[in-house]
């Protein structure tokens, strides 16, 4: 028995898989170590002749059924989840690139993703970051030692959208592991198997788990890349099916030895929220179109960062790519409008970094989460230094409306 839609698939994937007890929701394992009667079992689990769990780092039964979920939403070969999205990344980095490789990335990307570029320059590993709304300029920044391209969907918070399909062609002439950060958009708005990623990095904690109540990051692989090339696969890891080398590497290198593993608990909230993400971003989607269509009609908003504005940059590839333009919003007022004192005014606005929860937040941007970056680094990825940034939620669009028209309407 199979499904076809999006929701129904997601509901319904666990209990097609086979259920403990009958039980409808996956149940929680909290058990650390797991034994067996048989010794020879238990030794057949260590050398891989069995399937089965030996220590909760590495896996639990709870962290099983999640990651099923997660490859069959990502349309992926295979899934393994972290404690964070956070460590999700990290744990790429550390565990297919060496000293002496290089790296090119979005110079739109994460702030934290960002911060950690500069601590792999200490181990060895270049990056170059580019404006990857061109593939031009990933190609032109190639060199004979570049192992990896790393992009986000839709970049926070300015909304950049880089040339996903160009990249990915690029990176199949060129053998390259195209690693996609598809926090912005998930698998809900967008598959980026389409566009040929070989690695897709989520982080849980925003619109997949969607209610701001656990954290979790994961990497699907979705089995288009040719590990067999790639030269920082170790020995130990080269046998059997190839498509599955580079998930086993960061798995066994990745969870065992700096062990950023999701707990069992967290992955049962990410696991009951994710059913209800569509009908949650659908809601999100359309409330920031609304608003940001609202918004950049006022006269006391100078710009608005929204991929669904017709006047957006890159709205005709977000049009071809996207099922929608996604929830976040950012703006700048017009000058004489101080941003602090406008967010203080809203009502159903909460001052909160994060994103994809069900309630609407907003900052300032370079004020706090890209205020370690520098004016420098925020000039270059596009952060004015005015910026509000919005995390649509699931709020009655007239109620959102009001509350940001009253606010504007009172600055
Ligand atoms: C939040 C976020 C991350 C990091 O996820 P955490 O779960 O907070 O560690 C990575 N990439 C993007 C695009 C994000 O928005």
């Amino acid at each position: 028995m199979s499904f076809k839609g999006f929701t129904t698939q997601l509901v319904h994937c666990d209990r097609l898989a086979g259920v403990e007890e009958g039980a409808v929701h996956a149940p929680i394992h909290n058990s650390v170590p797991y034994g067996y009667a048989a010794t020879q079992d238990l030794v057949d689990v260590f050398q891989g002749k069995q399937v089965g769990h030996a220590y909760a780092r590495q896996s639990t039964p709870t962290l099983d059924y999640l990651q099923r979920k997660i490859a069959m939403l990502d349309e992926s070969v295979a899934s393994l989840v972290f404690g964070t999205g956070m460590a999700a990344i990290g744990t790429v980095f550390l565990t297919l690139l060496k000293a002496g490789d290089h790296i090119v990335a979005s110079r739109f990307l994460f702030g934290n993703t960002s911060s950690i570029f500069g601590t792999l320059k200490g181990y060895g590993i270049e990056v170059t970051l580019v404006d990857a709304t061109s593939s031009d300029a990933v190609e032109q920044a190639c060199q004979a030692n570049t192992k990896m391209v790393f992009i986000e969907t839709i970049a926070n918070p300015a909304t950049q959208i880089v040339d996903l399909a160009g990249i990915g062609k690029l990176c199949e002439q060129r053998g390259l592991v195209y690693v996609v950060d598809n926090t912005l958009t998930s698998s809900y708005l967008f598959q980026p198997k389409s566009v040929g990623a070989s690695l897709i990095i989520t982080s849980l904690s925003k619109y997949v788990g969607g209610h701001g109540n656990a954290l979790g990051g994961s990497v699907s692989d979705t089995g288009l890349f040719n590990w067999s090339a790639y030269p920082n696969i170790f020995e130990g890891y080269r046998s059997g099916d190839p498509k599955m080398w580079g998930i086993n590497q960061i798995k066994k290198k990745g969870l065992r030895d700096f062990g950023g593993a999701l707990s069992s608990q967290a992955a049962h909230l990410l696991s009951v929220g994710a059913e209800t993400m569509a009908l949650r971003m659908e809601r999100q989607c359309a409330n920031a179109l609304a608003l940001a269509k609202m918004l950049d009609e006022h006269p006391k908003v100078a710009k608005v960062y929204y991929p669904g504005l017709a006047s957006h940059p890159q709205h005709q590839r977000a049009s071809d790519l996207f099922k929608h333009y996604g929830a976040l919003v950012s703006f700048d007022l017009v000058d004489g409008i101080n941003s602090t004192e406008f967010l203080d005014k809203t009502n159903i606005v909460i001052n909160a970094t994060h994103l994809g929860d069900n309630r609407t937040l907003a900052l300032p941007v370079a004020q706090t989460i890209y205020f370690e970056m520098g004016l420098e680094a925020r000039q270059a990825s596009g952060i004015s230094e005015t910026m509000i940034r919005c995390s649509i939620g699931i709020e009655d669009t007239e109620d959102l409306l009001n509350d940001f028209e009253q606010a504007l309407a009172s600055s």
